[in-house]
């Protein structure tokens, strides 16, 4: 007679051998061949995949994971490892004839907090918010502490397309607070790296050549991570806010670039009008309510809450030109005096560059819900959004806006016949580089992804757009160009997956490392082939 366990195996395996032998490492309810969940796990905000996942296997931990992986190996199967699905390059989609979505939800928990090392560990698919909220009743936090989608985007995604936001303008990109990693190989073998004794919890980072800076924006291709130790600091007691408007988006630019030389805010993040109106439209009373009471309990006492509430709301969404850029900063420190003084600093900088001070509601709002509902990634009238982005260094930031700018000028009739609107976010990475990042809105059906992200009262008041194919290559040729605009000016990308050029733009001895460590990580090619341009696509 067959026990529980064998039982279900038995009804895998009747359902699909693979299945069933995957069902036999993790357990058949994390293993599912639902053609409705594969579909979900075969396409991206941006995309749907050329195939579809054979089956979605959900590890729970890292001896589990290594299983997993030694068994695809020996069933000549590719693997799609997938954090939340919050990313937007085609990065986790399957691309060969036989993947396995590797679902990483299951290994989201925190393992270890150390007040004393200052270290906290956790599963790859332990997600920005929870590692928040289990840091914050000890006052810590990481120097980078998530992206705008860190609700359910998880900290092993981040890690491997790297991550712009909370944290960014001061201490740059995720992989900035990354200690060590425990990654699986494509033989299942497990990699540790840092410094500290084996078996114990790695304490630093560097301790001869940076190991741990392989994984960081590998797009998963050289191994999977399966426990990520991360560098803790006391949150700062003491916040600024300040948002100011300019009436150009080469004076913003100069603005941003100055600012971060002077590293006065740890981030920053600016709308051009046209993104600006998207919000406007967007917000719903319903929203502001939740958010105005969130101020209210973040303040010191109930009436300077009710007293920042009362002006937020009085200030409304009027409180800026229609044709303004907005740019909204956020200060931090030990003391109120260091805040004040960093805030003065960016007055200053502001006004040098035919900036204005305004409500600084949006900063405010920033950092009252950092990780909102994921309800943006579809347009106030149901419309397709997707962002692109580049990483442009101080000096050129300017030149490469107007570029991008006079790219969309040149395009504005095909885009205002397939009805695709535009915006612009920007924000800032450390004293070194700003990301522009173009934003598409475009009349085109939502996929399954979507609902699955979205809250559902959200979902419900958005009307169902029919299938559109040609704005959607309207947008394709527009993200194209763009792409070809930042890569002609250097810059470089996060979230590269299989959007952004990045094996092209090596020199050969660099190609040649990356295919010499792809060799040896994952030698079958199994994990993401053909993200970053490596391992080669197999369909
Ligand atoms: C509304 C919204 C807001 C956003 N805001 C920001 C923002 O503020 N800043 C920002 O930088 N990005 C932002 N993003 C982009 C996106 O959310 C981030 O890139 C995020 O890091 C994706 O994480 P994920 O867990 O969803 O990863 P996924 O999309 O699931 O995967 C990303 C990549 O990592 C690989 N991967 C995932 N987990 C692992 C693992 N454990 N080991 C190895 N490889 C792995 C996947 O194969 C894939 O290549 C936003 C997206 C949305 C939809």
């Amino acid at each position: 007679m067959l026990d529980d366990t064998q039982d279900d195996i038995a009804v895998a395996a009747a359902r699909s051998p693979v299945a069933a032998r995957f069902a036999a490492i993790v357990g058949s309810q994390h293993v599912s061949v639902d053609p409705a969940k594969l579909q979900l796990h075969s396409e991206d905000i941006w995309t749907r995949g050329n195939s579809r996942a054979v089956a979605v296997v959900a590890p729970g931990s890292t001896d589990e994971l290594a299983k997993v992986i030694a068994q695809a190996k020996l069933d000549g199967l590719t693997l799609a490892p997938r954090g939340a699905g919050a990313s937007y390059t085609s990065a986790y989609l399957p691309d060969g004839s036989a993947a396995i979505s590797l679902d990483m939800s299951r290994m989201n928990q925190i393992l270890a907090i150390d007040p004393t090392a200052m270290t906290v560990t956790v599963q790859g698919g332990c997600t920005w918010a929870a590692l928040n909220a289990a840091l914050k009743p000890h006052g810590l936090r990481t120097p980078f502490w998530g992206p705008m989608s860190g609700l359910v985007s998880t900290i092993g995604g981040g890690l491997s397309q790297l991550n712009a936001m909370f944290g960014a303008a001061r201490y740059g990109t995720s992989s900035e607070s990354v200690i060590g990693f425990a990654i699986v190989l494509g033989n299942g073998e497990v990699l540790r790296t840092g410094a500290g004794l084996p078996g114990e919890t790695p304490f630093y980072r560097h301790y001869g050549p940076d190991l741990a800076g392989l994984f960081c924006g590998d797009g998963g291709v050289f191994g999977i991570k399966a426990e990520i130790t991360l560098r803790l600091m006391r949150i700062p007691a003491h916040e600024g806010y300040s948002s100011f408007a300019f009436k150009t988006g080469r004076d913003l630019m100069l603005a941003m670039a100055e600012l971060s030389r002077a590293g006065v805010a740890s981030e920053m993040c600016a709308f051009d009008p046209g993104l600006a109106q998207v919000r406007m439209k967007r917000a719903s009373l319903a929203e502001d309510f939740g958010t105005l009471r969130r101020v209210v309990a973040k303040e010191t006492s109930v009436f300077k809450g009710l007293r920042q509430a009362a002006k937020i709301a009085i200030a409304g969404r009027d409180i800026m030109a229609p044709d303004d850029f907005s740019l909204h900063l956020i200060t931090e420190g030990r003391a109120a005096a260091a805040v004040d003084a960093d805030l003065a600093e960016a007055r200053r900088i502001v006004a040098e560059y035919q900036g204005r001070e305004i409500e600084n509601s949006i900063a405010r709002l920033i950092r009252v819900t950092p990780f909102p509902p994921l309800n943006s990634i579809l347009g106030p009238a149901g419309e397709r959004w997707a962002p692109v982005h580049g990483i442009a260094s101080l000096g050129k930031a300017p030149a490469v806006l107007a570029d991008v700018v006079a790219m969309f000028a040149d395009m504005a009739p095909e885009l205002d016949a397939a009805g695709v609107s535009a915006g612009y976010l920007f924000t800032s990475l450390s004293t070194n580089a700003l990301i522009i990042e173009p934003v598409f809105y475009w009349p085109e059906e939502r996929y399954a992804i979507h609902e699955s992200l979205m809250e559902k009262p959200h979902l419900a008041r958005l009307p169902v757009l029919p299938p559109n194919p040609a704005a959607s290559e309207t947008v394709v040729e527009a993200r194209r160009r763009a792409v070809a605009i930042f890569a002609k000016h250097g810059c470089g990308f996060f979230q590269i997956g299989r959007s952004y050029p990045y094996h092209e733009s090596r020199d050969p001895a660099s190609i040649a490392l990356l295919e010499a460590i792809k060799g040896v990580t994952d030698p079958a090619a199994m994990f993401n082939p053909g993200a970053l341009g490596l391992g080669g696509a197999k369909n």
